[in-house]
Parts: C-alpha cells; structure tokens; sequence
C-alpha cells in the first residue's frame, strides 16, 4: 500500500484527491494543469491518462474528467492518476495545433526541458507524471479542423514486448483499426521507448461539436482498460481491430471550397473519388482521389481550404 504524491498534491490508500501539477519556470499560474490522483485501496499498477495535450480535442477533455469523476477509489486494486487538460493556454486561445505561448506543439516537445520555453518545461512536467505510471494513455481527437470517428495509436518503442503490450491497450477500444507510430522523442508516447512504459493514443472527435458518441468512445475504452490491467474487476472486452500499415495525407492543390463524398471510416478503393475543391463559382478545380485502397480515418471539417491544406486521411489496409 502507498500514498501517491505529485507536488503537494497527496493521496493516500483509498483516496481521490484534486490538486494543481507545478510546472517549473515563470510564467501565468493558471497555466499549471490540474490533476486528478485516484489512488486504490488496494494495490496494483497504475496507469496515467492525459486530455488536451491539444487542448482543443475536446472530446478527450470531457471523456478524461468524466471518466476520473466515475472512479471509486475504495474498490480499486491500483490507481489512476489524470490530467484532463494538459495544455490549457491552447485550451483557452483554441490554437490549432501549437501552444499559443509559444508557438511550439507539445506532442512535438516530449520529454520536454526543465528550463526551456513554456511547452518544453510543461512536456517535462508531464513526463515526470508519466513515469508514476506502468501504462500510459494520451487521449486526443481532431484538432479544429479535423474529425475523426475513432481510431488509436500505439507506439512502436523497437521492443516486441512492449509493442505488443501498447497494441493490447489498443485493443481494448471499440475501433475499427490500429496505427503503429515509431515512439520517437517529441510525442507523448514516446515514453514508451524513455520509460518503458507501454503507450497508446487513442483519437475520437472533433471540436464543434463534442459529441457524446466521441466521448464514449474514450470512456469506454479507458473503463476497458481498467479491467485489463486489473484496477477494476469486470470482462474485459477485447476488440479484433486490424493494424493499418500506413497512413496517407491528402493535401489541396487549390485555394477554394472543400466539398467531401465520403463519410468517416468509410472503405474506398484506389483511384475513387473521396471529394472536390471548388472555386468560389461552385466550378470544380480538382477531384480528389483515393491514391490506394483504404479507410477514410479523418476528414477536414472546415468549408474554406487553401493551397496545401490537409483534405483527408486515409489508412490502408
Ligand atoms: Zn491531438
């Protein structure tokens, strides 16, 4: 049995506590995020769960507070520790992708610096959250221009065992596939390869609106996980998701209107068209096409598009 202590925040066997992580450095205080400690009454391992390293995925935000406020710590065997929102300025700003401080993307400054710019000492923060844990979960969703019906990521550290053990989080969500992405300093699940601490990041959602269908997309599976890692009694369920070989970004060739033929995780065939940038006459300037066989795993969400914008994401299979 053993107390849990991160800064001043402090929870014994058996408790849940609320509390602020101190991230070093000058800067506003209501930068610091807030974290949730859910610690078991009896022992286990414990896993770490991050929402809103984009903190405009809001769909990951929701379903991470949510799912801390259902845990009762009395009946866990191990524990839980989560940060709803890690990056509140992109939080509060709504910048797309990058933290408006500083311009940095904190899914891009892992394992971050003690005594950098304000993202890296918040990265380092973080990791220093992380490494409490013996699993990690980084909850996103589409950032502002993107919507995604559902899909997780797990990191590929070089390790069999442990590629395998972030594939079986993975598993545990209610997706239709699973992409494999090298677990390499500047992402969060790079911890997988620094800490040795498998990881996953499972992606629902779009900004506008936040559906309850994405968030229960995160709630559910990160309940499953609970029952896999045994924090939780309960079946676990495990779902067959196939690992997609590779993701392929299509980008506009054209300043205009973004029109889509395609709904999310639907299946196409190589050459079919997936949508249309259109002039402001309504004249169709280019048709996109599907360079190979695949899923459509996001799709953008704004009307407006301009000349090497992102389109739509398509996992092969
Ligand atoms: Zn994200």
């Amino acid at each position: 049995m053993h107390t849990i202590r991160v800064g001043d925040t402090v929870a014994a066997p058996g408790e849940k506590k609320r509390g602020t992580l101190q991230v070093p450095g000058n800067h506003d205080p209501d930068y610091n995020p807030k974290i949730i400690i859910v610690n078991g009454a009896k022992a286990g391992k414990t896993l770490v769960i991050t929402g809103g390293v984009h903190g405009t995925e809001f769909a990951s935000i929701e379903a991470v507070t949510r799912f801390a406020n259902m845990l009762d710590p009395t009946e866990m065997s191990g524990s839980v520790i989560a940060i709803p929102v890690a990056n509140v300025p992109q939080f509060r700003e709504r910048t797309q992708f990058v933290c408006p401080v500083d311009g940095l993307n904190l899914n891009d400054s892992f394992p971050g610096k003690k005594d950098g710019s304000f993202t890296e000492r918040l990265a380092y923060a973080l990791f220093d959250v992380i490494c409490l844990g013996e699993a990690y979960i980084d909850c996103h969703g589409g950032d502002i221009n993107e919507d995604i019906l559902g899909f997780v990521v797990a990191a590929d550290s070089g390790n069999p065992a442990l590629n395998n053990a972030s594939l079986e989080l993975a598993q545990c969500y209610n997706t239709g596939f699973i992409h494999y992405f090298p677990a390499e300093p500047g992402l969060s699940i790079s911890a997988q390869k620094l800490l040795g601490i498998p990881s996953i990041m499972p992606e629902a959602g779009t900004p506008f609106p936040v559906t309850e269908e994405s968030v229960l997309f995160h709630v559910e599976g990160l309940m499953n996980v609970l029952r896999y890692l045994e924090i939780i009694e309960g079946e676990v369920v495990r779902y067959q998701s196939f690992v997609s070989p590779e993701r392929i970004k299509l980008y506009s060739s054209h300043d205009g209107v973004w029109e889509s033929y395609v709904e999310l995780n639907q299946r196409v065939e190589k050459d079919e068209p997936v949508g249309a940038v259109k002039n402001p006459f309504g004249d169709v300037l280019e048709v996109v096409k599907a360079p190979e066989r695949g899923i459509i795993g996001m799709k953008r969400c704004y009307y407006s598009v301009k000349n090497g914008e992102m389109l739509v994401v398509l996992s092969t299979f």
